[in-house]
């Protein structure tokens, strides 16, 4: 019996040095000890920025590091053997491993191309501000340095439905190829928001579709990893993962995870995505990143007692990745909405000690981010070591205050001492009283964390009556 959980194994500022994936092997015992069961890790191909890029600018999907192509061998991570090294050791370890897979656009194209397109606007990219011309459009991808090993596979324009970039003019501008539609059902943002960046894949196209299904299970072939992070899937879509992840959870292993990234703050866009989708991934619960954003910055004055409304833990709890924060939320990045550093300890107790949702752990907050001087999160080990060894157990909830609130968990026979009572507050201090299970009475408990002097024994009625510092969290478990 172990609880899950997942952690995002990078942030946007590692160092360029190519030695991540070496560091992966270093960390997986200690990561496996720490209560880490899933990783997910950062895209492993040749980025069209070679070492400096982080891996969404995808340029070849076949090259894990292998070839002399973008200036350099090895990714920003490091080479094909190290990052295949690094699963192996994760998976010795009992540590799943997810790759983040980038099947919305491409960038770095080889050869420029003639094309016929229309210009479109911004916000809205189904109008056209005027009639078709010719573009100079980077869209042909032949991958030379890498000779056609794994694949022949050559990307041409027809491969796609729009760039933005115009290179005869240097003219920036959403161009839609002739005789090309924008995907019809995607995010509706901007009226359409199959565009995002690069050269945008034309996910209609059947030889198109065909390469992505042979690199998927090339890929799975290859590394052996156990799911996929899928990125931007707002902007691909709506039908497009559920025949390609479908082909490759049946040929990938048993229990095959998939998590999507569907950046949206509202429920019912993410609900929406999940029936059309038909339930075929879990997704990133953004509207609940937001609500401790949120929390973090207003002054106390966050109803806590509402915490996890609007969110998909509370209305798709098993579809359901909860976080706190990310490498597009982290400061001086594309989504920057980062949590106040004195609010994540309460926001990681939340998600890592309820029952429900599959919480997931920031590198950036687990080691800090020295390219911004940010510290790791003050008790996050203690937060997950109380994860695996005492979140467990039925859950009893106490948002009942627009500050102080609060669940416990009674525990479970095969775990020893295993359950808890965890307070929360966004302002000031104080108690509540919370049933911990009758089997606890008489039992001293004591705040793991080390905010609380006190000891708490629990009543024959198996309750206590628990404490919290103000803007803090305090987690009670038997002595
Ligand atoms: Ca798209």
């Amino acid at each position: 019996m172990r609880n899950e959980t997942l952690m995002q194994y990078f942030e946007w500022y590692l160092p360029e040095n190519c030695g991540h994936w070496k560091w992966c092997s270093q960390q997986a015992k200690a990561l496996s000890e720490a209560g880490i069961t899933k990783v997910w890790l950062p895209p492993a191909y040749k980025g069209s920025q070679g070492k400096s890029d982080v891996g969404y600018g995808v340029y070849d999907t076949y090259d894990l590091g292998e070839f002399d192509q973008k200036g350099t061998i090895p990714t920003k991570y490091g080479t094909r053997e190290e990052y295949l090294q690094a699963i192996k050791d994760f998976q010795k370890e009992g540590i799943s491993v997810i790759a983040d897979v980038v099947l919305n656009h491409k960038m770095g194209a080889d050869e420029l191309e003639r094309v016929k397109a229309t210009m479109g606007a911004w916000d809205n990219r189904t109008w056209n501000v005027k009639g078709e011309e010719e573009i100079g459009a980077w869209t042909k991808f032949t991958f030379p340095g890498r000779n056609n090993k794994y694949s022949d596979f050559k990307w041409d324009w027809t491969c796609f439905d729009g760039v933005d970039w115009d290179d005869f003019n240097k003219q920036k501008a959403v161009f839609r190829f002739s005789g090309k539609n924008w995907d019809s059902e995607v995010d509706g943002e901007n009226v359409n928001y199959d565009y995002l960046m690069g050269a945008d894949l034309d996910l209609s196209n059947p030889n198109v579709l065909e390469e992505l299904k042979k690199w998927g299970k090339w890929y799975l072939d290859t590394t052996h990893v156990d799911g996929f992070r899928l990125d931007a899937v707002k902007h691909m879509s709506f039908a497009f993962f559920n025949e390609w992840l479908k082909e490759m959870d049946e040929y990938g292993k048993e229990d095959f995870f998939a998590v999507g990234e569907y950046w949206s703050p509202e429920l019912s866009k993410l609900k929406n995505y999940l029936a059309k989708a038909n339930r075929c991934m879990k997704l990133f619960d953004v509207p609940l990143h937001f609500n401790f954003q949120k929390a973090s910055c207003s002054n106390s004055n966050f109803d806590m007692g509402a915490i996890f409304n609007g969110t998909l833990l509370n209305e798709e709890s098993d579809y359901a990745v909860t976080f706190v924060d990310n490498h597009d939320t982290q400061p001086g990045q594309a989504l920057q909405s980062w949590v106040m550093d004195w609010f994540k300890p309460i926001a990681y107790g939340l998600i890592l000690l309820q029952e429900k949702g599959l919480p997931c752990v920031f590198y950036g907050d687990y080691y800090g981010i020295p390219h911004d001087n940010i510290a790791p999160v003050k008790g996050l080990d203690k937060l997950l070591l109380l994860r695996k060894n005492y979140a467990y157990g039925k859950e009893n909830r106490y948002f009942d205050h627009h500050n102080i609130v609060g669940l416990t968990r009674e525990g479970v026979k095969e775990m020893e001492k295993s359950g808890l009572a965890m307070l929360v507050t966004d302002g000031p201090g104080g108690s509540k009283v919370m049933y911990v299970g009758e089997d606890k009475k008489g039992k001293v408990f004591y705040d793991y964390m080390g905010n609380r002097p006190e000891k708490v024994v629990i009543g024959e009625d198996g309750k206590g009556e628990f404490f919290v510092e103000g803007g803090s969290i305090s987690v009670w478990v038997e002595e």
